[in-house]
């Protein structure tokens, strides 16, 4: 067969020699146990947690082995809007802190020896190598037509190949040269497929850096390596830009586990050596509706878009150790005996990593969260806060920014010298409505029905007789006396022999100025509060209870 003249024919302006390739990239110099990997995303328009997860592995397996970590654009798909697709994909990984050491920069410039790092730029290279497989008869054009259906080609093979459910060969396999000549004289285009050498009975096992030895039926079809418009699919670009580029571990989602034999086939064909894969179980979720496990989507999940995280204003420390329990269940425990170290002293290894599919929940994301915003100090939180609000909730900002005593105050509350600080916030973007007794004065309010006569009574005096104290102790024992005068129980043992004998305790008389200035029964300590929120406000506020109340706006609990 002519398959020189072939591949000649095919690709006349393709001058670039897979020899001359293999110059431009040289073995790199690699140290014993340095691990060479990367994130290959295709610019969809979002970033998948699914695709962070596998670049947050990559990143921690890189930094763990002093090895070197690549970005890898693979745009070959991607018909629409790359720029912007591409430019989403760099903000999260910038914003989540994941630095790569070779990359092409968003206006094109390439950091690193072994790009272009953009698969779009590597065309020629792609050609060059589909032209050297033509050449030796590894692969071939196809001029079926891509609106020639399914069924058509099935046909056509049936015509050509005797009935074999089990190898799918193409019908344009072995068209001679004079063949060839016809189809491209007449302008067709073509795709390239690989010829392979397997017959469909075989068998191969490959090792799986995750799951171990796997074993599966080797490929037997004559899959399209170079479509008709001339770019190549996943499977042929990344077995060349894998090895090219030096790739020594290939962290990559086990959806793509069944095609790893065709994959093979491809490195085989090409003279590689096979790289290494390590394929990552899929984050799954429990269906709200069905009770049953499923694939995270971002059809469904909101929380599968990683700029979900932004918004939301999860301190990205929360994200990287929730994925980091995904990753390996001994993060939960080393994070308990080391409360204070920062995650990345966390170390792991490629054999650490789950097996078993991660399940996603929200729940426990908020843990994690809630646990690191309370070490927070009061300062960090507000100015996280702000920085958060001034992206996403502007009007919220300009509040804040207003009056930053006030609210940093509020951020101190319960936490900066507190023996335990309060665990109960896990996103800035629910401090506004959690703390929605400090932005607006309560309109409605928790308090038994029972109670009302008696609150009505009680915060008219305390109202008259209100005046900001210097201390808690000092407007303890203010409550305390008023209370006691207004016959109150100001011994609980005294209250307790005898409850008959009170309109209640200091804790029922606390409680009816918690209601009125915060419309709930638990709040955080009430005099911070009251501090906070001047003494002006609480006499309006107790005014305002005491007028609605009259009105009857007081909800049942
Ligand atoms: N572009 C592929 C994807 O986004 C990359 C797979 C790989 O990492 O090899 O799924």
């Amino acid at each position: 067969m002519d398959y020189e003249k072939i591949a000649e024919l095919l690709y006349p302006d393709v001058k670039l020699s897979v020899d001359d390739i293999l110059k431009r990239y040289p073995k790199r110099n690699l140290s014993e146990g340095q691990v060479v990997t990367r994130f290959a995303p295709s610019p969809t328009g979002l970033l998948h947690i699914g695709n962070f997860f596998q670049a947050f592995i990559s990143y921690n397996l890189a930094k763990n082995t002093n090895g070197i970590l690549f970005l890898r654009i693979e745009d070959t798909d991607e018909k629409r809007k790359v720029r912007e697709a591409k430019a989403v994909i760099y903000e999260v990984l910038e914003r989540f802190g994941l630095k790569f050491d070779e990359y092409q920069t968003l206006d094109g410039k390439d950091i690193g020896n072994y790009g272009p790092y953009v698969q779009s730029q590597r065309v020629e290279i792609y050609q060059a190598f589909a032209k050297k497989l033509v050449s030796v008869g590894k692969a071939f054009p196809c001029f079926c037509k891509k609106t020639e259906g399914k069924e058509d080609v099935l046909k056509l093979r049936e015509n050509k190949f005797e009935e074999d459910d089990e190898k799918e060969y193409d019908p344009c396999r072995d068209l001679s040269y004079d063949e060839v000549k016809k189809h491209i004289d007449n302008g067709e285009s073509f795709a390239i497929r690989l010829k392979t050498k397997n017959t469909g009975k075989e068998r191969i096992k490959f090792n799986d850096l995750i799951k171990g030895e796997l074993e599966a039926k080797a490929n037997a079809k004559d899959f399209v390596i170079v479509k008709s418009d001339g770019v190549p699919p996943y499977a042929f670009a990344h077995a060349i830009d894998d090895t090219l580029m030096g790739t020594t571990v290939a962290v990559r989602g086990e959806e793509y586990i069944s095609s790893t034999p065709a994959h093979l086939e491809l490195f085989e064909a090409l003279g590689f050596k096979p790289i290494n894969y390590c394929h990552n179980p899929l984050i799954c979720k429990i269906d709200e509706k069905t009770g049953n496990r499923r694939k995270i989507s971002k059809r469904y999940d909101p929380e599968a878009n990683m700029m979900f995280y932004f918004e939301q204003g999860y301190p990205k420390e929360s994200v990287l150790e929730y994925l980091l329990n995904m990753i390996n269940s001994g993060f939960e425990i080393w994070r308990k005996n080391n409360p204070d170290q920062a995650w990345q002293d966390f170390k792991f290894g490629i054999h650490d990593i789950t097996a078993v599919a991660p399940i996603f929940d929200l729940v426990k994301l908020n843990d994690i969260s809630k646990n690191l915003i309370a070490r927070m100090s009061g300062q960090e939180l507000y100015s996280n806060w702000l920085a958060w609000a001034r992206e996403y909730d502007k009007e919220l900002a300009s509040v804040l920014e207003s009056d930053s005593e006030k609210y940093i105050k509020l951020c101190q509350m319960d936490r900066d010298g507190a023996a335990k600080p309060r665990k109960d916030i896990y996103n800035y973007a629910m401090m506004k409505e959690y703390f929605d007794y400090i932005f607006n004065a309560p309109t409605k309010y928790e308090l038994d029905e029972s109670d009302i006569q008696n609150a009505k009574e009680f915060l008219a005096e305390y109202g008259k007789t209100f005046s900001m104290p210097a201390s808690n102790e000092e407007w303890f024992a203010f409550v305390k006396a008023l209370a006691g005068s207004l016959g109150y129980a100001t011994d609980n043992k005294a209250y307790k022999q005898n409850p008959d004998a009170y309109k209640g305790n200091v804790a029922k008389a606390c409680e009816f100025i918690r209601v009125a200035i915060t419309g709930r029964k638990n709040s955080p300590t009430l005099y911070t509060i009251m501090s906070i929120l001047g003494e002006n406000e609480v006499k309006v506020r107790i005014n305002n209870f005491i007028t609605s109340l009259t009105l009857g706006d007081c909800p049942k609990k």
